[in-house]
């Protein structure tokens, strides 16, 4: 088996990295940063989205598993302690997998070309450089609402306790594929009218965002900004891919959600 680790880059993580790396090759694993099958990041939750953004074009083939060396994570749920009975688990148990939801971002430019497409682990959120964001929100091909406000937000289930939580958003379980939007203080008074609530889009529904005015976006993809110009249209939707999580115990999210947000 091969594996690859990803470290945040400070002295712990980097320590913790290099004793891994050691202990699974004197175990007979190879070290293979090109190709791995699993992927270990020691870090925090920030680094397990780099390590996903590092491997993403090989999702099918790489499972991921995240150490945290500060406070818990989501996707880090192992801690230093721990570490011995992690490796050892990944050296000579065969480990399940669960699968988790993505979003998937399409952006189609009015100068025609390309579009881009990128996969979401937390979220992709659409903002613009200067005055009042403005922009049309479609469901399913449907005209739902004018939005103006700060921004818009779309997130994964696993995403839903990042930026998402932030903005009010429902924590969704990553059993159910589906993704959600929340609004940035959007504006609501007798001329501007928005939903004001989260929406939860299941598989196959499509969340479209047309300019009205300005077309160029400040659009994130996780911890990723780029700046787009003259966009037609921001296409949201769950992805057809999906992260996998090596899991060598049960960890239930809803005691990960306990544990990081009311007491451990
Ligand atoms: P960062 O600024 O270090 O991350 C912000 C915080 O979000 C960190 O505490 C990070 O945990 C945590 N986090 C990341 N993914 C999470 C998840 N799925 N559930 C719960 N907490 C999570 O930047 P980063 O580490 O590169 O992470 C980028 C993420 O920051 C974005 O995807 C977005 O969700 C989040 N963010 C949040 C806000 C907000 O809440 N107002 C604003 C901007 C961005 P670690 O310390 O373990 O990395
Ligand atoms: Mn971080």
């Amino acid at each position: 088996m091969k594996f690859a680790i990803t470290s945040k880059g400070d002295t712990e993580s980097n320590i913790w990295m290099q004793q891994i790396r050691t202990y699974l090759q004197d175990s007979g694993l190879v070290y293979n940063e090109a190709q791995p099958d699993i992927v270990v990041s020691v870090g925090g939750d920030g680094t397990l989205l780099y390590a996903f953004h590092r491997y993403s074009s090989r999702l099918d083939r790489t499972a991921f598993v995240g150490v945290h060396t500060g406070h818990l994570g989501f996707y880090a749920d192992w801690v230093p302690d721990e570490i011995e009975e992690l490796v050892d688990a990944i050296a000579h148990k065969t480990y399940n997998t669960v699968e988790y939801p993505l979003l998937e971002a399409k952006i189609s430019y009015e100068h025609g070309g390309l579009e881009t497409r990128y996969l979401a682990l937390n979220e992709s959120t659409v903002k613009c450089v200067d005055g009042t964001f403005v922009i049309d929100v479609e469901i399913n091909g449907q005209h739902f609402e004018r939005f103006r406000g700060d921004g818009l937000c779309l997130a994964t289930p696993s995403g839903s306790t990042a930026y998402n939580k932030a903005l009010g958003g429902a924590i969704v379980h990553p059993s159910l594929q589906s993704i959600q939007l929340t609004e940035m203080a959007s504006i609501n008074n007798k001329v501007f009218r928005t939903i004001g609530s989260p929406l939860i889009l299941p598989a196959h529904h499509t969340c479209v965002l047309k300019p009205v005015r300005q077309k160029d976006f400040l659009v994130t993809i996780d911890h990723l900004t780029l700046l787009h110009k003259e966009v037609r249209a921001i296409q949201y939707r769950v992805a057809k891919e999906k992260i996998r999580f090596a899991r060598f115990r049960p960890l239930p999210f809803w005691k990960r959600v306990h544990d990081s947000f009311i007491s451990d």
